[in-house]
């Protein structure tokens, strides 16, 4: 017999959570669907694990630039106790403190793995689920191994690996300099790891602003990170289980490890849900391609969110949409429900120094025909600036677009930009005119008096 709902959704990670709990919120009766853990990927094995590895060596850095709490740094990080905190931020892989959340709201929780037998209808285990209103997707994505000979039968680590590990390696090797190889490679470092990271493209980061990449790319070599940049591996090896691993690199090099991280990129958790069932298509990619109003394309009654859309792959984006999907399944006036413009999403990536970016850089501005200007100033050098010690290194970068006298992208990099970021993403997605910005006056000394000198720099 089957189980009657208002709402479906499958997948409890960040984007699947808010919209039931937005949903359960305006009284709807709702059922979510979990195959492993309440909070997702970014709860145990992306965000909050990384964060936690990373934010002791970035603050014992941050103390190393000031003198006077340099010298209160008399010893080295303690790992153990470093991993230890990481248990806890992921509560031991253990979502039994996120499960009431879900049973005050009153959403019923099936522990299973979902799979469409119909247009509104999933097989869940044993149960059978009906939804009389809407099915959203909220499945996410995992880490892709990309088919190098070898890679596979090599055993590398992916996020869960490296987020959970519970020793650190003596040598570490890192495939992709995106934000999680750099992420992942700054933390082993920190750890005493020696880590070498090959990225096949000519710079780290290779969507943010050129100089975000170099300032990474100096942070982590001078952690002592090996970089490998356009160094297109042919091959990989682990001759013994539990062994040495080698990377060959298309020039011969050979590059040896004791683990190796595949941070490569994502592939959505589509492949065993059967969406032909529910009368739709996957893309070429096997993401689940929405609309603005988050449906999906020829479905009856079906939305999908986050990671699993391919559209931002990121924990705000995804819940951004969850509150988004729910307003369109509440029927609310469309001025507050539309997906908005993915070019206006925030991001910031912890290395040290950190990046900290929103909406458009200068070379996706000027392919996307946009009449833009650039300005750049150094983060670290205003008053507010010396307070975070000085030599360390950040640069402020505003892309104007002249035509319409707004600001359309913005990039920060230095220690402890991340909290500054959102002054920008209003900046961006409210098209504030300069004019007005100017007006917005940052106080003393903080380090927001680069927005002046950005502004300056610019010509008012
Ligand atoms: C190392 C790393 C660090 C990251 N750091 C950040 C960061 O700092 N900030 C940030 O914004 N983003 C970060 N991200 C990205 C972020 O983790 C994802 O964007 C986010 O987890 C996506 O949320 P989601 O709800 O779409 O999917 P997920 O978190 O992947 O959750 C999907 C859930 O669906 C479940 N599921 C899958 N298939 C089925 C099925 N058939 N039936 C039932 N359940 C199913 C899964 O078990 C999972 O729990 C990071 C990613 C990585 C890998």
């Amino acid at each position: 017999m089957s189980e009657s709902f208002d709402v479906i959704v499958l997948g409890a990670g960040p984007a699947g959570e808010v919209v039931a709990g937005r949903l359960a919120d305006a009284n709807l009766e709702v059922a979510i669907v979990e195959s492993r853990l309440v909070g997702g990927e970014c709860t145990f094995w992306a965000c909050m694990p990384s964060k936690a590895l990373l934010r002791p060596a970035e603050a014992v850095a941050e103390a190393r630039r000031i003198p006077g709490a340099r010298e209160a740094v008399t010893g080295p990080l303690d790992v153990a106790a470093v991993l230890a905190r990481r248990d806890d931020v992921i509560h031991d892989e253990d979502d039994a403190s996120m499960v009431p959340w879900l049973e005050d709201k009153g959403i019923t929780l099936v522990r299973d793995r979902a799979r469409f037998t119909g247009p509104r209808t999933v097989q869940a285990g044993s149960r059978t689920l009906e939804a009389r209103r809407a099915i959203v997707v909220a499945t996410g994505s995992r880490a892709a191994v990309p088919p190098i000979p070898g890679l596979r039968e090599a055993r590398p680590w992916t996020n869960i690996e490296a987020t959970t590990a519970k020793h650190v390696p003596d040598r570490l090797l890192i495939l992709g300099g995106g934000a999680v190889g750099c992420e992942m490679a700054q933390a082993y470092a920190s750890f005493g790891a020696q880590v070498s990271l090959v990225e096949g493209s000519h710079r780290l980061l290779a969507k943010e602003e050129e100089f975000a990449s170099d300032d990474v790319r100096a942070g982590l070599e001078e952690a002592g990170v090996g970089i490998f940049c356009g160094g297109k591996v042919q091959e990989a090896r682990r001759p013994e289980p539990g062994g040495p691993v080698t990377l060959v690199l298309e020039d011969g090099t050979e590059l040896e490890g004791d683990e190796l991280l595949c941070a490569t990129g994502r592939v959505p958790n589509t492949d065993e849900l059967d969406v032909a069932a529910a009368g739709v298509e996957l893309d070429a990619r096997g993401f689940l391609p929405v609309d603005d109003e988050l449906r999906v394309a020829g479905g009856d009654g079906l939305l999908a969110v986050g990671d699993v859309t391919g559209r931002v792959l990121l924990t705000h984006m995804g819940k951004h949409q969850g509150r988004q999907a729910a307003d369109v399944i509440l029927g609310k006036p469309a001025g507050l429900r539309a997906a908005g413009n993915d070019a206006g999403s925030p991001r910031v990536i912890f290395t040290d120094p950190q990046v900290a970016a929103v909406g458009l850089t200068l070379q996706a501005a000027q392919e996307a025909n946009l009449r833009v200007r650039a300005v750049d100033v150094g983060t670290q050098a205003n008053a507010g600036g010396s307070f975070y010690g000085n030599g360390a290194r950040g640069t402020a970068r505003l892309v104007v677009d002249e035509d319409r006298g707004v600001v359309v992208g913005a990039t920060f990099t230095g220690p402890d930009v991340q909290d500054s970021l959102h002054a920008a993403t209003i900046a961006v997605v409210a098209q504030v005119p300069l004019g007005l910005l100017w007006h917005a006056v940052p106080s003393f000394p903080t380090r927001s008096e680069w927005w002046l000198k950005l502004l300056e720099a610019y010509g008012l």
